[in-house]
């Protein structure tokens, strides 16, 4: 257990609420390290006193990143040096991936050590499908981007998962309601904690209930993949055509509704060259 680490780059996931979570595995690993790269030393403190362990720790965030990383390179030729991040996953929506990238190109040996990550905590929790899913991670807090990132994935067939803070929930729910109609969503909060809970409804109902309360903790969205098309859609379909065809080519059109209403382009296409 005292045992020297081999020297390289150790990515540890830590816990997102619970600290009981923490892996055996990775609490070994922290304990033995050389030194941890973390966000912020005081909550990796709080996660070392819960195991008992002292060790060096140095800052690694987005303000420091590349000024500091040269250096925590050339320490991993020769110590084990342990990142972590405040809660979860390093690397996910968290400073990292630059590491391992310079890492790898040192011929730096990178061990990880899986463990807690919210995105796929609440993708467990949701009830909605698990077989395809993209992570959004933090969606632009200013309206207009963050209804152009919606629409880039519109027509994605995979369940959506984002990260969101309390005060713009609502804002966020309304806008996804808005860019991709009423899907069924879940708001996974304070998982593992607490106060956790997991509430399911459509987009644009879970937009009208935390508008009226906006909630507090740290919150993931879970957002369902765009339905199958139903024969309702077609009506949709047709008339998305109809105009479309009026100003483009029937590929042109198909391509265009086919991208917009996330059906397939042949499906589409001969829909359109019936229609024309
Ligand atoms: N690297 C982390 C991971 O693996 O999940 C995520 C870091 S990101 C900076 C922090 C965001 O993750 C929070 O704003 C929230 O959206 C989500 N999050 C973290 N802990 C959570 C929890 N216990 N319950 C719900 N969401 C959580």
């Amino acid at each position: 257990m005292n045992a020297t680490l081999p020297p390289g780059l150790y990515i540890v996931a830590t816990p997102i609420g619970n600290l009981s979570d923490l892996s055996p595995r990775a609490a070994d690993i922290l304990a033995r390290a050389d030194l941890i790269a973390v966000e912020d030393s005081r909550v990796t403190a709080r996660l070392l006193r819960h195991i008992g362990a002292r060790r060096p720790m140095l800052p690694y965030h987005d303000h420091n990143a590349d000024r500091v990383r040269p250096a925590l390179i050339a320490r991993m030729q020769a110590e084990a040096v342990a990142l972590v991040s405040d809660a979860g996953t390093p690397l996910v929506s968290d400073p990292g991936y630059k590491l391992v990238r310079d890492a790898r190109a040192a011929g730096i040996a990178v061990t990880t050590v899986p463990g807690p990550c919210a995105a796929v905590a609440a993708l467990t929790l949701a009830g909605l499908p698990t077989d395809r899913f993209l992570f959004l991670g933090f969606l632009p807090s200013k309206a207009g981007a963050r209804a152009a990132a919606i629409a880039e994935v519109a027509a994605v067939r995979a369940t959506l998962l984002l990260y969101e803070s309390g005060p713009r929930l609502a804002a966020c729910l309304a806008a996804l309601a808005e860019g991709l109609g009423e899907r069924e969503a879940a708001v996974a909060r304070e998982i593992s904690k607490r106060f956790e809970e997991t509430v399911t409804g459509t987009l644009g109902i879970l937009a009208a209930r935390y508008a009226e309360a906006p909630p507090k903790g740290e919150i993931v969205i879970v957002v369902a993949p765009p339905g199958e098309a139903e024969p309702a859609a077609l009506a949709d379909v047709d008339a998305a055509l109809v105009e479309a065809l009026a100003r483009l080519s029937v590929s042109r059109a198909a391509a265009e509704v086919a991208e917009r209403l996330g059906l397939p382009r042949r499906q589409v296409y001969e829909r359109a060259l019936a229609l024309k």
